[in-house]
């Protein structure tokens, strides 16, 4: 006799995405609301998830800041008192800017053309956890009935320049491309952590009011998602809203977001 969801226990009151999945696929309706304010102590990031999937060896922070001692694994993180910064050179920008095993690649904190991963996956390119997430999301909204495709994932240094440059002829105006396209060296989809997800018909902002969009900002972060570029944030993230653009940082740092919530990964590193 099998009991479903009986099998492991579920880490810190939030049902893993599988959990989601499993629960979905035989209809049943667990009670997947509320389980993020479940108390209890709030599952350590996959430290390899975030350390290792996005940032290989080489990304690792050249410069440790005093906030590298808050686990991440700590019920509530504590403000830091410390504004973690980003001190390398730009030869070391061949690596990315790394806070608590969290890689990020903005506007602010850029990689140049020597930036190499070593954890990906072929032939996407994500790196192997992401891709597995990315798998598991799409399966659970699946088993909601709702599609999720992927419109796109990681990017090279070149691909993100050639991007650049056609959209800026599509535009018509570099200003406004800058908006939503990122220069080289300064787009999150170098990191095989990011990734572009619709309904297979309507882009755009529009996302946001599809089925697939409304999804995936209520339960992303049950699968280790992230709603990257929220409304109203363009100033923190340098970006515009992008309902579509969706971040893996691992179940126990999204355990942190929680459902619809427009906090960024700069507040929640302490970068904001
Ligand atoms: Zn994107």
């Amino acid at each position: 006799m099998r009991r479903p969801g009986s099998r492991r226990p579920i880490v810190a009151g939030v049902p893993p995405c599988a959990d989601l999945l499993r629960a979905g696929a035989i209809g049943l309706v667990i009670a997947l609301t509320g389980c993020a304010a479940l108390p209890g102590a709030v599952q350590a990031p996959p430290a390899s998830a975030t350390a290792t999937s996005g940032a290989p060896a080489t990304s690792v922070a050249p410069t440790p800041s005093p906030s590298a001692s808050v686990r991440p694994d700590s019920p509530v993180k504590p403000e830091r008192p410390v504004k973690p910064t980003d001190r390398r050179s730009s030869a070391q920008r061949n690596r990315a800017f790394t806070v608590d095993g969290i890689p990020v690649i903005s506007k602010q904190h850029p990689i140049n053309a020597g930036y190499r991963r070593s954890s990906v996956t072929a032939p996407y390119g994500r790196t192997r956890q992401a891709q597995a997430a990315l798998g598991r999301m799409i399966a659970a909204a699946r088993a909601k009935g709702v599609r999720l495709r992927v419109r796109s994932g990681y990017r090279s240094y070149a691909e993100q320049a050639q991007i650049l440059r056609v959209k800026i002829r599509q535009y018509g105006s570099e200003s406004l491309a800058r908006r939503y396209n990122a220069a080289p060296g300064r787009s999150e989809h170098h990191t095989g952590l990011a990734v572009d997800l619709w309904d297979g018909v309507t882009w755009g902002v529009g996302v946001r009011n599809t089925r697939a969009g409304r999804w995936l900002w209520a339960n992303a972060w049950r699968c280790g998602f992230i709603l990257r570029y929220p409304a109203g944030k363009e100033r923190i993230t340098g970006y515009a809203f992008e309902p579509w653009h969706y971040r893996y940082v691992g179940t126990g740092t999204a355990k942190a977001f929680g459902p619809t919530t427009t906090r960024t990964l700069e507040e929640y590193l302490g970068l904001a």
